[in-house]
Order: structure tokens, then sequence, then C-alpha cells
């Protein structure tokens, strides 16, 4: 039966717990290093690719416009071009096939051409309007503006092919040193525009260019021409190195840029923050989920490795304890403790308790011998059975009196012993003995081996096991034929004794001087009462009385008042003789006598010395009498119990003697047999 509780946590998931914890602790601080690793170096990757791009990019648009402006500054030094105002028709027509063949070169150049102050425009294949004035126009006026320098312009698209141009135009020279010309070149930036809206590794990533004072002439967003960015325009004027972070917006970029050399630009190359982030988000994302997953396992794998360890063998210790408790069978095929402290703590406990069940199981079963070998040398019969009344062991005495031999008993049920219409009081009787602890004693008719019948007296006891539990039951049991026989024989003298005292009364058992019982009264009384006080064991009492100097008082006195003083004198001791169960009787002459049953010598002493008084009391003149002036009595005083005596007649025999030794002791007294008590 166990009656522990089970635990409310095992060694197995606190390990479990501690070791998933201390892996998530240690996942967690790896985790967040290698995530700070894996931050650093996709933002140093994405910086490279930024710097990679922006810095191929002003190579390439520095290449460009290398050539285009090599070749204005060539054609701002020729002497016919310069002063092609005062120059003959001849000399223009020159200029132009110059122009031509300088285009057919180079494929991005679309136009070359020249204009003047007095209106002269030299151009091919385009006939300017009527009125056109070109020093009107943006070119000519960026140039003059700018001279000596070249100037490069506004991007813009062509509206015939929607091809994107930009023009480069530098102030001509005139003889007389003043400016009054200027040779321009439209050429296609198609490309240029197409490169910086290239994006390499990041969807987000593209490139635009600003001018000297920061307005933004390139960006593949046509909106955002001509504006500037306060950031970028602060961080190139601080000379940081090309890296830098700036937002618009909500969209934060990380941005590189470089100068261009050739035309004093700046070409920036950004790429959305998030789109650099978002990766690394997603990453660490995954990282803590692998974190999560490999911390379980690992206190997966811990617990099981540790519990092996450390609580499966407390786990087997606790099982061995319980079934050697409960007194089960061991296991054949036994645990092997490990081989660490608490293993070897485990094994040496569970060794300690199975050398106390060893030793209990011999010291039960040295006590199971002896009471084997108490019962069989038991005169009674005693007979051991468990609760439901089966025999597990019997008395050598009890298979004699059921005439069965020993070995027959176990197995078979109390019951068994029983005459069947006895049953249900013998099962009604067992109950009471399980819920009272009621010891018995109760009579019951038995049965022998041979059928024949004879009353028996059952005590019964309960044995306990260690808890108090009663487990089985011990049965006493006593032949009582003869009892009952004597039983028998008391009741019928009993009725027998009432018949005759009824009978008495009225003539033959009965003093006709005093009334009292007469002495064949008392003889049968004594008899009965030997009987009974030979049954229960208990001390009775005799009180012999004899008159003092009565054979005197005769003579003095006459017969006839001799006859009277023994009324008065029994009177007087009916009076002081009035005890249920004690019985006067006139003796013989002048002697009467008192049995008192369960009565002992103090008793009975204490009783004749009444009785002695009373008499004296009485008054009854005794002139002859040499020890008082009154009527005196003498009486001997005898106790015995049953055991001693082989008849009723010998307590009369002792009481005489007491008498005798009262009379020889002076008279009017008592004396107690033996003579010391
Ligand atoms: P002790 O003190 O030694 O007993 O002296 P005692 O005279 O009493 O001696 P004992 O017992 O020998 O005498 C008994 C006498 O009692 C004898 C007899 O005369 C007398 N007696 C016996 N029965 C009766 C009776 O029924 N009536 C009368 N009146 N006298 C009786
Ligand atoms: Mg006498
Ligand atoms: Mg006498």
């Amino acid at each position: 039966m166990d009656k522990t509780s089970p635990p409310k946590s095992s060694i197995k998931r606190e390990v479990f717990l501690y070791s998933a914890l201390l892996a998530l602790i240690v996942m967690a601080v790896f985790g967040f290093f290698l995530s700070s690793l894996l931050y650093y170096s996709e933002i140093a990757k994405a910086r490279s690719v930024i710097n990679r791009t922006n810095y191929a990019q002003a190579l390439f648009i520095d290449g460009y416009f290398t050539e285009i402006i090599h070749t204005i500054k060539v054609l701002e030094e020729n002497k016919e071009i310069r002063e092609a105002m005062a120059s003959g028709e001849e000399t223009r027509q020159r200029i132009l096939d110059g122009y031509r063949s300088i285009r057919q070169t180079n494929k991005n150049i679309t136009f070359i051409y020249s204009g003047y102050e007095n209106g002269l425009m030299l151009i091919n294949d385009y006939t300017p309007p009527a009125g056109f004035d070109p020093t009107t126009r943006p070119w000519y006026r960026a140039a003059m503006a700018i001279k000596p320098e070249t100037s490069i312009g506004l991007p813009y698209q062509e509206i015939k092919t929607n091809e994107w141009l930009v023009s480069t135009s530098r102030a001509l020279k005139q003889p007389d040193g003043r400016y009054g010309g200027v040779v321009a070149i439209d050429c296609s930036i198609d490309q240029v525009v197409h490169l910086i809206a290239q994006h390499d590794e990041y969807r987000t990533e593209f490139s635009f260019i600003m001018d000297r004072s920061g307005g933004i002439i390139m960006h593949p967003d046509q909106s955002i021409l001509d504006k500037s960015i306060q950031e970028i325009k602060d961080a190139i004027q601080q000379n940081s190195k090309g890296d830098l972070t700036y937002s618009t917006g909500n969209v934060e970029y990380f941005a590189h840029y470089n100068s261009i050399l050739s035309t004093g630009w700046t070409i920036v190359t950004v790429v959305e923050k998030r789109e650099i982030l978002r990766p690394i988000f997603l990453q660490v994302l995954f990282l803590i989920g692998l974190t999560g997953v490999i911390a379980v396992f690992l206190g997966f794998a811990q617990s099981i490795l540790l519990s092996r360890r450390l609580s499966r063998p407390l786990v087997e210790l606790s099982r061995k304890i319980k079934a050697i408790i409960s007194g089960d069978e061991l296991d054949a095929d036994e645990y092997v403790y490990p081989n660490n402290e608490i293993g070897i703590m485990a094994r040496e406990i569970g060794q300690l308790a199975e050398n106390e069940l060893n030793a209990r199981s011999r010291e039960l079963q040295a006590s199971e011998e002896t009471y084997k070998a108490i019962l069989m040398a038991s005169p009674d019969d005693i007979t051991i059975a468990d609760l439901s009344g089966r025999i597990i062991m019997v008395s050598e005495a009890a298979g004699k009196m059921f005439g069965y031999d020993v070995e027959e008993g176990p197995g078979m049920s109390v019951m068994d012993f029983i005459v069947p219409e006895e049953h249900e009081r013998a099962h009604a009787n067992i109950m009471r003995m399980l819920q009272e602890n009621y010891p018995g004693p109760n009579e019951y008719r038995a049965i022998r081996k041979d059928k024949s019948c004879f009353d028996i007296e059952v005590n019964n006891a309960l044995i306990h096991d260690r808890q108090g539990n009663p487990i089985q039951m011990v049965l006493i049991a006593r032949d009582i034929t003869n009892r009952k026989k004597e039983e028998q024989q008391i009741q019928e003298l009993v009725h027998q004794l009432e018949l005759e005292r009824d009978l008495a009364q009225s003539n033959s058992l009965t003093d006709s001087l005093t009334g009292l019982p007469n002495r064949r009264f008392f003889d049968n009384a004594l008899q009965v009462e030997f009987l009974r006080h030979k049954r229960s064991g208990s001390p009775w009492s005799l009180i012999m009385i004899d008159v003092d100097h009565f054979k005197k008082y005769n003579d003095h006195y006459g017969h006839i008042a001799g006859d009277d003083c023994l009324r008065q004198i029994a009177h007087t001791l009916k009076a002081v003789v009035k005890r249920g169960p004690d019985i006067l009787a006139r003796y013989g002459g002048e002697e009467f006598v008192v049995i008192l049953p369960d009565t002992n010598t103090q008793g009975a002493a204490v009783l004749a010395g009444r009785i002695g008084e009373a008499v004296l009391r009485l008054a009854l003149p005794h002139a002859q009498s040499d020890i008082s002036e009154f009527v005196t009595i003498s009486l001997g005083v005898a106790t015995v119990m049953e055991h001693v005596m082989t008849d009723g007649a010998q307590l009369v025999a002792l009481a005489d003697q007491a008498l005798y030794q009262a009379k020889k002791g002076g008279r009017n007294r008592y004396e107690v047999w033996p003579a010391s008590i």
C-alpha cells in the first residue's frame, strides 16, 4: 500500500529545465555576438557594394566627359571657328564640314554648333527659325557666364527622339580679346542616365549626380531634378571620406559619393537602409529560433543523460524500498547502479534495506517457530485462522478434541467444527470481535470428525500487523461437557433443594422448637454450596455456635425455660444473619450453624463477633454460669477454598475445631480456624 504522494517535481524535469535555461543563455549570448557580427559584416558588404558601384560610375562618367571637354577645347582653340563672324562662306562651310566629321567619329555627339553675337549660327542639318538669336540660348549664356571655363549644362530630353542630351559649351575669344561667340556640343548621355539607374546587388540601389552647387542634375526620378539634399551637401563640405547616411521622408539611405574631376560634379550612389537590414533581421530571427530549438534539444539530451546518472538510481532505490516494505518479491535482474556518488549511495542504502529485511524475516521465522512450538505444547485447543475463518494452524490438543490429525486442520474453516444451526451466531460473534475487539467467551455446540457433538467455550483475540490492522485471529476452545454436566447437576440439586425447602417449611426440614431450618436441610445446603464453590473457586465460611454451660441452665431453670432460651437465641441469630445467600440452621441440641457463601475469614469473623454480642445483649439470666450473669455463646469460624476440600463436611469439622478452641479459651468468644488468622 503506497501512502506516499507522488513527488511534485522530478530531477529529470528540473535537469531539463535548468539545462535548457543554461543552453538558452549561452545560445542567447552567442546569438547576440553572432547577430552583431552579422550586422557589421552586412553593413560592410553593403558599403563595399555602394563604394564599388559609385567609384566605377564616377570613373565612367569622368572618362565620358573628359573626351567631350577635350573636343570642345580643341574647337575653341581653332582660329577659324573663333573668328567665323568675320570669315567668308567658304570658311564657314569648312567649319561645318569639320563639325560633321567630328560627329561621325564620336557616336555620343548629337550636335556640334557655334553661335555668335551677330546672330551667326553654324550648325549642320538644322535651320534656325527667323529671328533666332544664339546669345539668348542657355548654352550660350552658360558658357559666357563661366568663361573661359567650359560649361556643362543641365541634361534635357530631345523632343523628337526622347534622347537624353547635355550641352557642353565654351566661349570663343575674338581677336580683340572680347568673347563674341560660343562653341557647343550636344551629346547623348543616355548611357549615363541608364548607368545611374542600374542596380547591382540591391534592388533599391541607384545613383544620382549633383553639380558643383549641389543641385541634382541627373537622377532616375525626374521629379527630384534641380533639388538638393542638404545632408549630402554638408558631408561634401566637411570633406568626409565619401560614406554617409541620410534620409528623405521616411526612407533612410546608406550612401557613398565621389567627385567627377572633369566636370566638377559629384556622383552619389545609395541603397535603402531597410533593404540591407531586412535580411539581417530575418537571419537574427532565424538564429533566435534555432537557438531555442538547440536549447530545448540540449536540455533534453542533458536531462536524459543526467537522469540516467543521477535520478534513475534514486527512483530505483525508492522502488526497491517500497517493494521491501510491502513485502513484494525483488526483481531478479537487478538494475546496475552507476559508479558515481549517487549511484554508490543508492546501492548502499538499498543493500542496507535488504539486510534489514533479511534480519527481519529471520526474526519472523524464529518467532513463528517459537509460537508453533508453544502451540504444539499447549494443552488447550488453540486455533489460528485468517479473518475469513480459514484455519492456518491448530494445536495438537485441538486435533485430539475434535478427532482430527494436526495436519488436517490448515485449510479447513472454523465453521466446520460448529453445528450448522450455530453458524449464524458464530459469524456474528466474529464480526463483533473484529469491530469491538470482543474476546468472548462464547459457547457453541461443537462437532467432531465422527459427527458426535459436544459443548465448547471459545475465547478469542486478534493478531495485528505493524500498522495495527487485524490480520489473523486466535481461538481457544475448551471442552465444557463436564462443566455443563455439573451445572445441570447443580441445577437439579437446587431444584430439589427448593422443593425440599418448601416442604421443610411445613414439616421435616424445619426445626419445630426454633422454626429454623433443621440439620437435614443444613446437610443438603452444605452439599450444594460445596459444588457451587468448587466451580467458582471463591472462598466460603462456616460458623459453628454452641451455648455455654447450657446443661447447668437446664438444671437450674428447668427444661421448659431451656427451650425458651433456645428459641430466643434462635430469634436473635435470625435477626443478625440477614444476608440473602447466608444459611442459618439449628445443627442440633443447643448448637447452631451459619453457612456464609463467598465470604472470607475477615467477613466471617466480623459476623461471629456480632452474633456473640447480640446474644449477650439479650441478657438472659444464667445464675449458674461462671463466666457471665447472662447466657453466653461460643463460636468457631472456618474459611476455606474449594480446591483444598473434597467434601463440605470438612468445613464443618474445621469450624468445630475452632469452636473447641473457643470453649477451651474460656467461652463467650469466637475463634477462627486456623488459629493464626
Ligand atoms: P459447654 O459449655 O461445655 O457446652 O457445657 P454444656 O453444659 O452446654 O455441655 P453439653 O453441650 O454437653 O450439654 C448440652 C446440654 O444441652 C445437654 C442437654 O441437657 C441440653 N439440651 C440439649 N438439647 C436440648 C433441648 O432441646 N432442650 C433443652 N431444654 N435442653 C437441651
Ligand atoms: Mg453447650
Ligand atoms: Mg453442646
